[in-house]
């Protein structure tokens, strides 16, 4: 079996899919995308496949080394997010040749179902009671919801009584054994992040994520020691070289490594496998598209430390479509009392509508995020 073909498509919303072929007819379909870096990622794909050409799809493992180390310079996000497509597509035609969903070439399932949560709306406290409580009406069981707004170096007092005030509402809506995970996006800095984590420990968060920006370990290390909150990070993290500060630092309980961007199903298996020697457990980030969530799926199934599975249906992003638009498989996607069931078709598991794919496609599609300022001018995250 050799690979013979690479073609890749840029769909809204924010998406980037990679479509490989062997000369046997086999078909992989991955997810490789930098949010905001479409463009970039593409080219960084095409630029990967004279190392692809010819080669035999099922050795994943080489395969995956030669991208990784072949180019002498490695690691960040363009690369390691091509890499990551590449090796979803890789596994799909591995398992659709062997007839064998993906998790079972990983050992098999260890669980029967997969928890997955939902992003709720929260620019009020009145918009986030009333996301939280439609979401709790479908049978999700946790929610997670943005912390902050833009914010400077030191946060004022409205900022953080804002906070309180919607996690104490959706708290007093929910109910006290719903899951509220609630996201910082890295906006907050030292200062703020202890106040905020003091703040709202007696509200029992499922977990703060981005309490600060990941770069800042060592912030992390002193927020931990300082709070009892879960800590969740790992979305802008890349390659198990970009896990293993955190997991030696013991400042992190939950990872969150991005099937698209960490380097695929191949490198998350091995990311959980780490988390799992220091207790820690993982979530899978994913606010992409349906290749993503699948390659997810098939990870968490495997996965002993796998404990919650982030999904982008109803996410802002997604108006106009969702996950299963461009699947003939959508139920795969349906969701009971908060929990995915298990995929059980080769390879990814879902069916990707090739026809409408090529339709939807939009070469110049450019999406790009919000850049956010101060009252005084100063840019700040996102
Ligand atoms: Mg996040």
């Amino acid at each position: 079996m050799k690979l013979t073909k690479l073609e890749t498509f840029r769909l809204k919303p924010r998406w980037l899919l990679v479509r490989l072929e062997t000369d046997d007819g086999f078909v992989g379909w991955g997810e490789p995308v930098v949010e905001g870096r479409a463009g970039t990622t593409e080219a960084c794909v095409h630029e990967l496949w004279p190392y692809l050409l010819g080669q035999d799809p099922r050795r994943v493992e080489q395969l995956w080394q030669t991208l990784y180390r072949g180019g002498f310079y490695r690691g960040g996000p363009v690369l390691t997010s091509a890499i990551s497509g590449i090796d979803q597509a890789l596994w799909d035609i591995k398992g659709k040749a062997m007839g064998a969903p993906i998790y079972d070439m990983l050992g098999g399932t260890v669980r029967d179902k997969m928890q997955v949560y939902s992003w709720i709306d929260s620019d009020t406290a009145e918009i986030a009671v009333k996301s939280a409580k439609e979401k709790q009406a479908l049978g999700f069981r946790s929610i997670k919801m943005l912390g902050i707004d833009a914010t400077g170096w030191v946060s004022d007092s409205e900022t953080i009584t804002t906070l309180l005030e919607k996690v104490q509402a959706v708290r007093d809506a929910t109910g006290p054994n719903f899951g509220i995970a609630i996201d910082f996006h890295g906006r907050a800095h030292k200062s703020s992040a202890r106040t905020l984590l003091r703040e709202l420990e007696p509200l029992k968060p499922l977990f703060i994520e981005e309490p600060v920006l990941v770069e800042n370990e060592e912030v992390f290390a002193e927020l931990h020691r300082f709070s009892a909150i879960p800590l969740a990070t790992g979305e802008r993290c890349y390659t198990r070289w970009g896990f293993k500060g955190l997991l030696e630092k013991g400042c992190v309980d939950i990872l969150q490594p991005d099937l698209s961007h960490a380097g695929g199903i191949s490198e998350v298996r091995r990311i959980a496998a780490m988390a799992e020697t220091y207790d820690v457990a993982i979530a899978p980030h994913c606010p992409l598209g349906p290749v993503a969530l699948a390659a997810c799926l098939q990870v968490d199934f495997a996965s002993i430390n796998a404990f919650m599975q982030e999904q982008s249906i109803g996410m802002a992003y997604n108006k106009g479509q969702e996950i299963d638009s461009y699947l003939s498989n959508p139920e795969v996607f349906v969701y009971q009392d908060g929990f995915v069931r298990l995929p059980d078709g080769p390879g990814l598991g879902v069916t990707v509508d090739e026809e409408k794919v090529r339709r939807a496609s939009e070469p110049d599609l450019a999406w790009k995020n919000p850049v956010l300022h101060l009252e005084d001018g100063c840019i700040t995250e996102w």
